[in-house]
């Protein structure tokens, strides 16, 4: 009897757990298509093209190498449209005598695969996903009796566990960390790289169709698809970034540029979280340009710090806090999402134009998503839940595990501060200063209330009124609110009536 190998869409990796020690001649490897994962938020139409096209390209690899593929389609008549209901149908076909599959991402799939086994009736071996770089109980380990669960320090501990960047116990260049230098906004008449993508090929054509036929009414467009699909494109993807890209992506990590979505950006979390490149070798890859001269070391520390940093900091810490995590709302934001996130139709120009490039691509950078749509929501005080499926469905490397901490936690604080140790909160003259956005805006960044005056200021004061009694104990606040201090209670009213009356008018 086989084993029956159950590989999710994303674990689309030749080296993933639930693949290790395969008998070519006797198991089967499950993939399927179900419409509960293409819906349970309204995707991207890209994200969805991606997700399909990738799964279909990885299921012919494993078929080249000569290993039995069953493989359902979202469109066969027969998909009962659930992983439970396919599994059942997968084990009638086969009679296993056991199921291996790996980990999951996501805490809603992690519950449903513990009813696996009673529901077929079969033995189901659950193995971790060791593409991680921080195994989820290292990470119960390393926070346990912590009083603060920073990355930094989570960070430090990963870069002497992995040896990246050090030079014997010390890290190189004797600093952890470079982030004083990564601030630089685009000077004028500097033009990014072209950066390569990868048109569909016959493959991806047909899942663009499916995807045009099905999912017309989601969000974003199809015209333009360009991301790698399968492992070669992705290493592809790798040393564009690393040759065009990596030595200025320290300077201008934070900048924001119109009509420039990609900047020096890697464009490789959505093949990272898919699982067609590992971390450890996009980061030793990265380290290999800084040892050879290609690359600096504010760059190499600063994109390295992401991977082995934030990207295993988010992921232990959403295993770590879930299923509770999602359920908290610290300061209590509870407006509707705005309907300028959908249709970018809106007179604020940095929002206008992150949500057209995030319609472009599925993509926007970092800052982007933290500063200009984040920000937004934070300081409108937008209900968490609402926001959070909108990160998740727009865009193309968006799943549960990475998603939900960088939202509720770093971008809308609704955790209360165990990610962040303050609310990224700013007004106008930050966006201002990292990017082009304000020149082109109706609004005035450098005016404060009134008609004309940006949003960002106004709302940027109104929140931290708001939200003063959760706040105002938080020391890295202590300078914005030693300025309200001085307002008259006049003018503080006025500054929330005037926060309110804009966001009531919103929509
Ligand atoms: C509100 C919000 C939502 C986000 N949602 C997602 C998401 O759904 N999926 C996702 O992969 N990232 C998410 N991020 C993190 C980050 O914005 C994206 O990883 C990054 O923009 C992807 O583009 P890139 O590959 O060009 O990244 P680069 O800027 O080139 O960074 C290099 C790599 O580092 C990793 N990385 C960087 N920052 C983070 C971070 N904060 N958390 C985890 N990994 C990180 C990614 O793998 C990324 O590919 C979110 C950030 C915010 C503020
Ligand atoms: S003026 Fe304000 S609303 Fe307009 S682009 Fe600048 S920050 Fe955004």
């Amino acid at each position: 009897m086989p084993t029956l190998r159950f590989i999710l869409g994303d674990q689309l990796s030749r080296s993933v757990s639930a693949l290790a020690g395969i008998d070519p001649a006797r198991d089967v490897v499950l993939m399927v298509e179900v419409a509960e994962e293409t819906s349970y938020v309204p995707h991207h139409k890209q994200k969805i093209v991606l997700v399909l096209s990738a799964m279909r390209h990885f299921a012919a690899e494993l078929r080249a190498e000569g290993l039995r593929v069953d493989y359902v389609h979202l469109e066969d008549p027969a998909n009962t449209g659930s992983f439970g209901g396919e599994l059942a149908r997968a084990v009638a076909r086969h009679r296993p005598e056991r199921i291996v599959t790996t980990e999951p991402g996501e805490w809603r799939v992690w519950e449903a695969m513990g009813r696996w086994e009673a529901e077929t009736g079969v033995p189901v071996t659950i193995r971790p996903d060791d593409r991680f770089l921080c195994p989820r109980a290292d990470f119960v380990r390393w926070a346990a009796d912590r009083r603060s669960l920073r990355m930094e320090f989570f960070y430090r501990e990963m870069r002497r566990r992995t040896g990246f960047l050090m030079e014997g116990d010390r890290p190189a260049g004797g600093q952890w960390n470079f982030d004083a230098d990564n601030r630089k906004a685009i000077p004028r008449g500097l033009q990014p790289p072209v950066r390569r993508r990868f048109p569909p090929d016959l493959s991806t054509g047909e899942v663009i169709d499916l995807v045009g036929r099905r999912f017309a009414g989601n969000f974003g467009d199809l015209e333009g698809f360009g991301w790698p699909v399968t492992r070669d494109q992705a290493l592809v993807s790798l040393e564009d970034f690393i040759v065009e890209a990596l030595p200025r992506f320290g300077e201008y990590q934070d900048a924001m540029k119109s009509g420039e979505a990609f900047l020096f950006h890697s464009l490789l979390a959505a093949a990272l979280n898919l699982g067609l490149l590992t971390a450890r070798e996009v980061c030793l890859r990265a380290e290999e340009a800084w040892r050879d001269g290609h690359a600096p070391l504010n760059a190499v520390e600063g994109f390295i710090r992401q991977i082995i940093g934030w990207r295993e900091y988010v992921r232990g810490i959403y295993w770590l806090r879930m299923p509770g995590y999602a359920q908290t709302n610290a300061l209590s934001a509870d407006r509707p999402l705005p309907r300028f996130y959908w249709s970018g139709n809106t007179a604020m120009n940095c929002l206008a134009e992150v949500v057209r490039q995030t319609r472009m691509h599925a993509y926007s950078h970092h800052i982007q998503r933290l500063m200009v749509t984040g920000n937004f929501a934070l300081l409108a005080g937008i209900r968490p839940a609402e926001i959070e499926a909108w990160y998740l469905a727009v865009y193309a490397d968006a799943f549960d595990w990475v998603e939900l901490p960088n939202t509720h936690g770093m971008a809308v604080f609704a955790d209360g501060g165990l990610l962040a140790s303050k609310p990224y909160a700013a007004g106008g003259a930050y966006i201002d200063r990292m990017s082009d956005f304000c020149g082109g805006c109706a609004y005035d960044v450098k005016v404060k209330t009134g008609p004309s005056a940006c949003p960002f200021n106004y709302l940027y004061w109104a929140f931290l009124i708001r939200n003063e009694a959760e706040l105002k104990g938080n020391v890295r606040l202590a300078m914005p609110y030693r300025t309200l201090a001085a307002w008259s209670e006049e003018r503080r009213r006025a500054s929330v009536e005037e926060a309110e009356a804009f966001l009531d008018r919103l929509d």
